[in-house]
């Protein structure tokens, strides 16, 4: 029996790399117009790191981490998500020395064990971005305005953006004992996850997808009527900026994220296009976050993006790699050495060109030429050797114009050169 990959964990084929490549190209340039850097962190790290940070009652940790000893019996986990091993870095390397702010930015696998099914897997993709040392609430703005900005760049419009506080430390506790003393006099109603965990993580029963569950909190407090006057404020000025801004959000009091390490406005970019994965982004402000791991008392907020949700919202856009600006069809042996060099010519330029290696018939060739989408065709037999010029045809509508070959690169150039761009 051939190997076959792990259940969960995809390939991405040459087929779908020309989208994914387009969503991290973007990532890139947008990022960069905000003053993000990229980040680069291993895929493994130490599994306290995780449990400190993430929290030792989230889904996460409980259950979806990939954990294992290594040969000296060290606990490391894959990582399951970005901002921990990003923090761990920033404070390892003692980033908070080189400016008030560190604006970063990164992209790669992270791993959950989780029930694979559409838009959920065991290794799948984050871009994400994290902003540290800034408190001011036009910071928030600025994160949610750049990931809006990313989304309408991408071309994902039928997307909406929902904003939350989840307060602090200092009026977080009193919300939570209010919603557990709500939830204590409903246990009947709740899931069976839920009525184990409502002690523990009172917050995620307002997130739990169960039919019971949603009926049961339906009246559940709000945590906005619970911030204190510093989150309120901070709360009230993140949504004063974002309508000066201009970027389109709504509050949602129920969303709570499946991280502990959030304070503040959390948030994120939901679509009705994938059925239960409706988050193809989330993030939130984690102020508490960096001094939790070690490092100076520094804000922080970040966010990340489900490529493969990405990917499955621009299914229909059809984003494709280019193809060959140029086919060099020949006939004879002259001719094939010739060509030979010009393709190599092409390619050092820049343009993309490909010709035959296996001796086929000039009709098979310009089959292939035909397959593989070329924007033009030149033809070469001993008779265009012998009078130094061959028909060029664009192949989108068979118009010919004759090219000489003394010359053909620099009369190739202009026509060639816009074709080797991504084409939406
Ligand atoms: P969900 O509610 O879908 O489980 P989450 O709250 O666990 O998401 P985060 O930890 O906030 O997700 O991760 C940010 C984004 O990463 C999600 O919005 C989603 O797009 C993506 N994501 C999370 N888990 C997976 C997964 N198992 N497979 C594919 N994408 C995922
Ligand atoms: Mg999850």
């Amino acid at each position: 029996m051939s190997i076959t990959g792990i259940k969960g964990m995809n390939d991405i084929l040459p087929s779908e790399i020309a989208t994914w490549q387009f969503l991290e190209d973007t990532a890139r340039r947008i990022f960069a117009t905000y003053g993000c850097q990229e980040i680069r962190v291993p895929v493994v790290e130490k599994t306290e790191l995780f449990c400190r940070s993430i929290g030792e009652t989230t889904d996460i940790v409980e259950k979806e981490m990939y954990t294992f000893n290594d040969k000296s019996d060290n606990s490391l986990t894959l990582r399951p998500e970005g901002t921990a091993p990003v923090m761990r870095s920033f404070i390892q390397h003692k980033l908070f020395n080189q400016d008030q702010v560190s604006k970063l930015y990164y992209l790669g696998p992270m791993f959950r064990y989780e029930r694979p099914q559409k838009g959920r897997y065991r290794q799948f993709h984050q871009i994400g971005a994290e902003i540290i040392g800034i408190d001011d609430p036009r910071m928030d703005a600025q994160v949610l305005a750049m990931l809006s900005h990313y989304f309408e760049a991408v071309g994902l419009t039928d997307v909406s953006l929902q904003i939350n506080s989840l307060g602090c430390p200092k009026c977080r506790p009193d919300y939570r004992q209010t919603l557990i003393d709500f939830l204590q006099q409903r246990l009947d109603q709740l899931c069976p996850d839920c009525q184990r965990r409502y002690a523990t993580n009172p917050l995620r029963v307002l997130d739990c997808k169960s039919k019971s569950c949603k009926e049961a909190t339906q009246d559940a407090p709000s945590v906005l009527d619970h911030l204190c006057d510093e989150c309120d404020t901070h709360f009230a000025t993140v949504q004063q900026c974002l309508n000066q801004l201009g970027t389109a959000y709504s509050i949602n009091n129920r969303m709570v994220r499946g991280l502990d390490y959030y304070t503040k406005t959390t948030f994120e970019m939901v679509t009705n296009n994938l059925g239960a994965q409706n988050a193809v982004a989330a993030g939130g402000r984690y102020d508490g976050l960096v001094e939790e791991l070690g490092g100076p008392s520094l804000p922080g907020i970040g966010f990340a993006m489900g490529v493969e949700r990405l990917v499955l919202l621009l299914q229909d856009k059809k984003i494709k790699t280019p193809p060959p600006a140029l086919f060099l069809a020949t006939l004879g042996k002259d001719a094939e050495e010739f060509a030979f060099k010009v393709l190599h010519q092409l390619q050092r330029e820049g343009i993309y060109a490909e010709m035959d290696f296996t001796g086929r018939s000039l009709k098979a060739q310009l089959r292939r030429a035909d397959k593989l989408n070329c924007r033009y065709t030149i033809m070469i037999g001993d008779n265009e050797l012998s009078e130094g010029s061959a028909q060029l045809k664009r192949m989108a509508d068979g118009d010919q114009q004759a090219v000489q070959l003394s010359q053909l690169l620099e009369q190739l150039r202009p026509l060639l050169d816009d074709a080797s761009t991504t084409s939406l």
